[in-house]
């Protein structure tokens, strides 16, 4: 439909957030925000799309396992909660969480 984006065009419109505001390990802070990431740039304001969801999770999820080692295994922060903070647009149960992480380890 006219004015629409598809889910390429509107990864490609973040692109720059996605460059600029990258993780600086092993605090996982944003190197330009130094807030927690993904930082609210990088989640951008419209959030994820249902269409882009996909690539999104496979995405964050090929970075989970180096975030839990820094946040959760050296850093003592509880596990679900890592989980749920770099998976923010899903919404995951403490079961949920529990589950991605015993997967991805
Ligand atoms: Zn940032």
């Amino acid at each position: 439909m006219a004015g629409e984006r598809g889910p390429l065009v509107s990864l490609l419109v973040n692109l720059p957030y996605y460059l600029r505001h990258s993780p600086a390990r092993p605090g996982w802070l944003c190197v330009v925000c130094n807030s927690n990431w993904p930082c609210a740039l990088w989640r951008g304001e419209d959030g994820v799309r249902e269409d882009e969801a996909d690539v999104m999770e496979r995405f964050l999820t090929s970075l989970l396992r180096e975030a839990l080692v820094d946040l959760a295994d050296e850093q003592g922060q509880s596990a679900p909660v890592v989980v749920r903070r770099i998976l923010w647009f899903k919404e995951l149960s403490d079961a949920d969480a529990t589950a991605i992480e015993r997967y991805i380890r």
